[in-house]
């Protein structure tokens, strides 16, 4: 599927945190390079220390030899007072280099021979300025001191001194020292550099799934988790600015008969357009995102008043108007938009969220291409739908509180009765009498029609069907909603409850709106032709308050036409209402169809459509909606009679 890159969601909350996670990542890898660092100078300066300490041991054990060995070999020079031989001797020593310095000192302690490396001190004359006697040591930082006896035939005949410098020591360890700090310094640059490369790669992985999880595929722009986060900051953003931010919800207006008649390919095609659009009309500082389907979500920092707010939202609305497709052809194209504003409706984001929705809601029942703003009002109203749904749902499972109340079609002709039209009424202990007009909005919003609809059919059929027969068949005339119509099973249906209730197909039939029969234009005719080759009577209900296109009326194979009873209300003495009255009429007729006129109050109205020649009447002026007993009592009451 082909994406655009119409409007890169802003970083959100979370990307946000990206921005600082650098620093905070680069910190952390900084810290751990330092402790790693740390570490291994600790390991470096402890095997040199374990160095130190075995080097000068060794080399104690190698002067405690050297020394013996020497005092040995003297002992005979010493002896003879032999100062030249001694010399000689220790003059062996040099070999060392850590020797600086040896002699021979005899019996009284006065030194007899002596070697001394150049440019270093002479030795003391005498033992006892050394400070030490007998086989000992005396170890400074730099210098290390022993001295020896020197035993001659019997008896000790002097004493060795020797003093060496641990200078080549310290070299030795300095060297060893710096070339492993060497070698570790370079091991830590390249596990470093290697750190740093993956953490890279990982980085940048994560970078493309973030980026992945919050565009929408189809349109490049932000999806709902993009809306989720940046919601979420912009109310941060305005709690800590004490600023306002507005959420738009926008919904197309019949995309799924767009979807339907392009193609879904075209569909996507047509989000994207939509999209675009959108990103035309919206600040750099403003959101849009896509939440699935065809709803669209703008976020805006509102820091306009509320007229400039108004002109944003109408050119919001006329955006769309016609949109290219990618095949050529144009489409039109409307939307519904509700507004909820924060701080104002709401003080937090799920308030927002649902004032907008409701703001939406309120917008499409309002006839759609439109942009609402919330209003406190509305929850009301959200609160009694979601009760009637709830009570509904329960109603329909297992209450008796649902009930059809018959209300009497009369022939104009002798005034003779009919059939009745089926009305549904329903009381509910803590709602009261809901209006059917209610009922009938809420279950088709929460799909619930479908059910109730069958409940109504099923009902009247069976009451009709225990209706007096003994005349003129009587009819009874069921309300149809668009979903019903639009159901696969509804033609089954109808056959099985006629079937199943014993009322023969002539004796029903079913009232459809001009909205409910658009609304079904393809899949409708083809059922209403077989439901009338079934013989059941079809009629076009409060007729002229929709906008039919008369040419497909005129398909269906339609047999009654009821005047809306708007244009009932205020005849004779209207003269609008009299020329709409008999232009119906005239149409009527002329394409053969029977005209009922509702809503008859008076005398008057009910003589004067039957001068104009309408064929059924209907009002309370003949009867109100009664239950079924006492429907049955008003089939038995003398013609003429009202009740
Ligand atoms: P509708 O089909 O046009 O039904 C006629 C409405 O006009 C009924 O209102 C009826 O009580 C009222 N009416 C009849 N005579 C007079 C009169 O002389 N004066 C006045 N002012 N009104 C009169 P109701 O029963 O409130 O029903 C309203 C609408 O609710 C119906 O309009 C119909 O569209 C819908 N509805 C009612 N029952 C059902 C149902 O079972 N299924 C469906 N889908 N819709 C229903
Ligand atoms: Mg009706
Ligand atoms: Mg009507």
């Amino acid at each position: 599927m082909k994406t655009h890159a119409i409007n890169e969601p802003e970083p959100t909350p979370m990307q946000k945190q990206d921005g600082s996670q650098p620093l905070l990542s680069s910190r952390l890898v900084s810290t751990s390079i330092l402790a790693a660092g740390l570490a291994l100078l600790t390991v470096v300066l402890a095997i040199t220390g374990i160095d130190y300490w075995s080097t000068r041991t060794a080399m104690l054990q190698d002067s405690r030899v050297e020394a013996a060995i020497v005092a040995d070999n003297v002992s005979a020079a010493l002896v003879f007072h032999d100062a030249a031989t001694a010399k000689e001797i220790l003059y062996a020593l040099r070999a060392s280099p850590m020797v600086i310095g040896a002699g021979v000192y005899d019996a009284q302690g006065l030194l007899l021979a002596q070697q001394v490396r150049e440019g270093k001190p002479d030795l003391p004359a005498t033992v006892l300025s050394l400070g030490m006697n007998g086989e000992s040591e005396r170890s400074g930082l730099r210098v290390l001191e022993m001295t020896q006896p020197i035993h001659g035939p019997g008896t000790t005949v002097g004493t060795l001194y020797i003093r060496k410098s641990m200078d080549a020591v310290y070299m030795r360890l300095g060297v060893r020292f710096f070339s492993t700090l060497l070698i570790a310094v370079c091991a830590m640059a390249l596990a470093t550099a290697m750190v740093l490369r993956s953490r890279a790669a990982v980085r940048e992985a994560e970078n493309r799934l973030h980026t992945l999880a919050h565009t929408d595929a189809v349109t490049g722009i932000g999806n709902r988790h993009a809306f989720n986060e940046r919601l979420t900051a912009e109310i941060e953003r305005a709690r800590s600015l004490a600023s306002r931010v507005a959420l738009i919800y926008i919904d197309l207006d019949n995309f799924k008969t767009h979807n339907d008649t392009l193609g879904h390919t075209a569909g996507d095609g047509l989000l994207r357009q939509v999209a675009g659009r959108l990103h035309s009309v919206v600040r750099s500082t403003d959101t849009i995102c896509r939440l699935g389907g065809d709803e669209f979500a703008l976020i805006l920092r509102l820091d306009m008043d509320d007229a400039t707010l108004e002109k944003y939202e109408q050119r919001l609305i006329n955006t769309f108007q016609t949109l290219d497709m990618e095949a050529g052809q144009q489409v039109n194209v409307t939307c519904s938009a509700g507004i909820a504003t924060f701080p104002d409706d709401a003080p937090d984001i799920d308030g927002l969220m649902g004032h907008a929705d409701t703001a939406m809601y309120r917008a499409k029942e309002m006839g759609k291409n439109r942009c609402v703003r919330f209003e406190a009002s509305m929850n009301q109203a959200v609160v009694r739908r979601h009760a009637i749904e709830h009570a509904l749902r329960a109603e329909l499972a297992h209450g008796d509180g649902l009930a059809m109340h018959y209300q009497p079609l009369i022939s104009a002709a002798d005034e003779s009765l009919v059939g009745a039209e089926a009305l549904l009424r329903w009381t509910h202990a803590e709602l009261g009498n809901v209006s059917p007009l209610e009922v009938v909005a809420v279950a088709e919003e929460c799909g619930l029609i479908v059910t109730l609809g069958y409940w109504v059919l099923r009902t009247a059929c069976r009451d009709a069907a225990g209706w007096n027969d003994a005349g003129a068949p009587l009819r009874v005339a069921v309300n149809l909603s668009a979903q019903q119509l639009g159901d696969p099973q509804f033609l089954q249906q109808v056959m099985d409850i006629l079937r199943e209730e014993g009322l023969p197909a002539h004796r029903l039939e079913l009232e459809l709106t001009e909205t409910v029969l658009m609304e079904n234009l393809e899949a409708g005719a083809h059922t209403l032709h077989r439901l009338s080759q079934l013989g059941i009577h079809l009629s076009i209900d409060d007729f002229g308050t929709g906008y039919s296109s008369l040419s497909y009326l005129r398909q269906l194979p339609m047999r009654r036409l009821k005047i809306d009873r708007s244009f009932v209300k205020d005849l004779p003495r209207q003269e609008h209402s009299r020329t709409i009255v008999s232009a119906i009429v005239a149409l009527a007729h002329g394409l053969g169809l029977q005209v009922t006129a509702e809503g008859i109050e008076t005398r008057e109205q009910a003589d004067y459509l039957t001068g104009q020649g309408c064929d059924i009447l209907q009002g309370y002026v003949f009867a109100r909606p009664m239950p079924a007993q006492q429907f049955l009592a008003f089939q038995a009451r003398p013609r003429g009679q009202a009740m």
